[in-house]
Parts: C-alpha cells; structure tokens; sequence
C-alpha cells in the first residue's frame, strides 16, 4: 500500500511504501476511497499542534470500503462504505466520557494526528468510531461531511436558536453549515477576506443574505457568529457585529492570539466559546440530517501523490471548495 508520510513539522509529505495493515480486533481494514484535506491538516503540517505521532499519516475525512474485519467487530460487513472522521479512540470512563462529552475525553486520541489517517491506499480504522455514509454523495463528496460538517455542524448548534448567523472565514465548513443553516430558516451573513469577492460570491450562491469583508460591519446586529479562520484578530471583530446576549463560537482547532480589547465589547452577556472535537452522536445526528435539508458539497478531487500541493492550495486559499484525495 501506498501513503503520503509526514516525517516532522515543516517537511513535505513523501510517498512512501508499506505492507497492508492488518485490523487487531476492534478494526475494520480499508480500501481508501477519499479522504478530505482539512485545516488541521495544515496546522499539524506547521507544528502548530504540538502532539503529532511521528512519522504520519494525515487525513480525518477517510471515505473507505471494508475489506477485512477484525474478530470483535459488529455492525459492519465486508464491502460496506464507511467514513472515518477525527475521533479515533476515547477511555469511556473518564468524567467526560460518563457525561456525554467524548469529545472533551481525557485521553482521546484523533484520526490523522495520534492514529495513522487517510492520506493512503489502505488504512485500518476502529470500527467503533467509523460511520455508514448517506447514498446521497458520491465517495469525494461524503469526505467533507466527515470534519468541516460535522464539526461546522456542532458549531452551529452551539449558536442555539440565532436567527441572524454571520460566519467569518468562508471555506469547506462555512460553505456546509450555510446551506444546513439556510434550511432551518437562519440568515447568513459570510465575512471573508477583504476583497475575496470569488468567496462572497460564492456565499451568495449558498443562499447568504449578505456576504463582505471581516473588516465591514454587516447591515443588521447578529444574534451569532461562528469563526473558522483562525484569526484571532476576528473575535472582537465579531462581538462588534453581535447585538446583546449574542455568542462568538470558534469553531477551529487552533487560531493565533486573540488582542486585546476593550470589555465593553464583551460587555451585556455576550459570550465567546470554543468548540471541541465532536461526538460520535453529532456524526449519527449530522450524517442522517446532511442529506434531507439536501446539503451538497462541493469538491476539488486530486490524486494521493498530490496531497502537498493540495495543501498548499488551501494554504493560499485557491481553493473553492473543498480538496478530496483519490488514491
Ligand atoms: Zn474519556
Ligand atoms: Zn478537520
């Protein structure tokens, strides 16, 4: 089998040979269909997620077809396709775990970070945290569903009822949560660089109500906003644009530092929270809801050889769209 191997922070991914893993008892063997480059990818790449294992192999939106069972396996069948997402193993008995909060767990380990991912031909993955995809999407377009949808999916929940929703950073998970929020009956508002007017366009075509630059303020105060760039200069950016009560969700894995500012933006019970991981009931929940509010993603296939420029095209923002690896 084949994988794009990342030996340390900073280096390039290399194609490097392996013989096929094999499931231990818990594990479903995978054919790799596609698997989606994320955000956290890049953040890993960059060692700005300091807890990689190393040497590695990337990738959290593992689309795959079962090709052998390990012998304490249910629920599955040689042949079925499956998605694998970021939460790859958590204890089950910590305080989080007992509180229905797994993706807080003590002693979770993820997809494509502490456990070898998708940037492959084959993988092995733990049957207990892999998912059945909807019919709906072909094997490129489930990939996103796996991390920008479902943890874009668990950031919007965490706006609560919030009519009017702006989402600043406008890529894969925006443009999924945009058309989930839009069939609940929400209003987008999409803040992208200023300028990217490709990107706004892109939002309006999502059925965004407005779309403009994080530097502008939008027309109408927002009851919340969920950040996915990881710019920590658009928290207050983003309480200056919430009415009273309204709740800030940054919604990535990592963001540089958030300046200082003033309490009075913070001031009359707005809130500013992170989101975490995801649980294994947000996947259940998201993959049944994507396909009845009839979520569609839109993809940019590439080769497995091509995961660096891949990842480079996300670096630069050329992409529109999300980028799937195809072995
Ligand atoms: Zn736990
Ligand atoms: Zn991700």
């Amino acid at each position: 089998m084949q994988a794009m191997m990342l030996d340390r922070a900073g280096a390039r991914l290399r194609l490097a040979e392996f013989p096929m893993p094999e499931p231990s008892p818990h594990q479903l063997r995978l054919r790799v269909l596609a698997c989606g480059v994320c955000r956290t990818d890049l953040h890993i790449v960059d060692g700005e997620l300091t807890d990689p294992k190393l040497p590695l192999v990337l990738g959290h939106e593992i689309v795959g077809r079962v090709e052998a069972l390990g012998e304490s396996v249910g629920g599955f069948a040689v042949g079925d396709r499956v998605g694998v997402p970021w939460l790859g193993h958590t204890d089950g008995t910590c305080p989080y775990c007992r509180n229905a909060q797994e993706n807080l767990c003590d002693n979770a380990r993820f997809t494509g970070y502490q456990i070898d991912g998708g940037y492959a031909s084959y993988t092995v993955a733990d049957a207990r945290y892999c998912f059945p995809l909807p019919d709906a999407y072909s094997d490129a377009e489930a990939a996103p569903l796996l991390c920008a949808g479902l943890i874009g999916y668990r950031s919007l929940k965490m706006t609560g009822d919030a009519a009017r929703l702006g989402i600043y950073g406008f890529g894969v998970a925006a443009h999924i949560v945009a058309q989930v929020a839009r069939y609940q009956g929400r209003r987008v508002f999409a803040f992208t660089r200023p300028g990217d007017t490709r990107a706004q366009e892109f939002a309006l075509g999502l059925g965004a109500t407005w779309a403009g630059g994080s530097d502008e303020l939008p027309p109408e105060k927002l009851d919340a906003a969920i950040l996915f760039a990881p710019v920590g200069a658009l928290v207050p950016a983003a309480l200056k644009a919430l009415r009273k009560g309204g709740v800030v969700v940054c919604g990535g894995i990592h963001m540089d530092d958030i300046p200082r500012f003033p309490y009075e933006l913070l001031w009359e019970e707005r809130v500013i929270r992170s989101v975490a991981n995801l649980t294994r009931e947000d996947a259940y929940e998201f993959l049944a809801f994507a396909p009845k509010a009839g979520v569609k993603t839109t993809v940019v296939p590439m080769p497995l050889s091509a995961a660096n420029e891949a990842l480079d095209r996300l670096r630069q923002g050329e992409l529109t769209g999300a980028a799937v690896l195809i072995p």
